[in-house]
């Protein structure tokens, strides 16, 4: 018998995966967790039906999540990561030698329970000494910070269920305070084709350029994620991701990564026209 993981993304659209065993199926006090192995991406796993992440393709969203902050401000030392219960953002975080305290927040343990015993290539670094875990709410969390964080990575399920929180006005407000003066915010900011998930980019975009004086979305493609095509959101209170990139000083630094670069670094900021215009629409 084949066994398939399917995954709606939207009424009328399926992405399928063959697999060749389910390792995991546990129903958390949050969301349904459930890992699974496959030939063409490795083990992967899913919240409440959705993927999260794959052994084979999590180093293109991990990259693009902590280098593009990292190389616009090496001087970065602390750091806080909202969800990422799956540890690749820590791991990506752990290679800078530069940074002293990496703080995670995420509101489900059993998610990193589950991915310390089954995905070990992105939960191996959550042992590091620089790291310290906190299971709660992140939006909760960071209302309790003021100018404590050089760099807040919001690495999050989507805007519904436990996530929904992360993408609120609030969030956004508290996270603007929780950051130093030059404090830079990234987040997982959807796709931009189905229109479900791009009424939650445009929404997203709108409440944090209202805060951030320097606002912008990058992309990156993702082979298992909705569309394939996903963005970012970078705000900071000064740097400019691509005025401020100092390649020289990254690649200095010898960080073998497999999907970013610095010459990727200023392309993945030039958006496509519908996507330009859907980001620049007040609707
Ligand atoms: N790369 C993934 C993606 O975009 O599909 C995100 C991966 S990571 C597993 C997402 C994490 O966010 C989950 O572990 C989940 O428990 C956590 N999360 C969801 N809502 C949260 C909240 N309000 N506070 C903290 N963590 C949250």
């Amino acid at each position: 018998m084949e066994l398939w993981y399917t995954e709606e993304h939207t009424p009328a659209v399926r992405f399928s995966i063959k697999v060749r065993e389910q390792l995991l199926c546990k129903k958390s006090p949050f969301q349904q967790i459930d890992i699974f192995d496959s030939a063409e991406f490795g083990k992967f796993l899913t919240l409440d039906g959705l993927m999260m992440v794959t052994e084979y393709d999590e180093f293109i969203y991990h990259d693009m999540i902590v280098h593009v902050p990292m190389a616009t401000n090496p001087s970065i030392k602390r750091v806080l990561v909202i969800g990422g219960g799956d540890g690749g953002t820590v791991r990506e975080l752990t290679r800078y030698d530069g940074i002293e305290r990496i703080d995670m927040v995420d509101i489900d343990e059993m998610v990193v329970d589950a991915c310390r015993e089954h995905m070990q290539i992105t939960s191996c670094k959550l042992g590091d000494k620089r790291v310290n875990l906190y299971f709660e709410d992140g939006l909760k969390f960071v209302r309790r910070y003021e100018s404590a964080y050089d760099l807040i990575i919001v690495d999050s399920t989507d805007p519904f269920g436990p996530g929904e929180g992360l993408f609120t006005r609030e969030f956004y407000g508290n996270c603007f305070n929780a950051l130093s003066p030059d404090g830079i915010l990234v987040n997982q900011h959807e796709n931009p084709y189905y229109e479900s998930y791009s009424t939650a980019m445009k929404r997203a975009h709108r409440r944090i350029r209202e805060l951030f004086p320097v606002c912008r979305v990058y992309q990156a493609h993702i082979p298992t994620y909705p569309s394939g095509h996903w963005l970012f959101g970078f705000a900071s209170k000064k740097h400019d991701p691509i005025r401020d990139l100092d390649a020289p000083a990254w690649n200095g630094l010898g960080i073998e990564t497999r999907y970013y670069n610095t010459d990727l670094h200023v392309g993945a900021f030039m958006l496509p026209n519908y996507v330009k215009k859907a980001l620049e629409r007040d609707d």
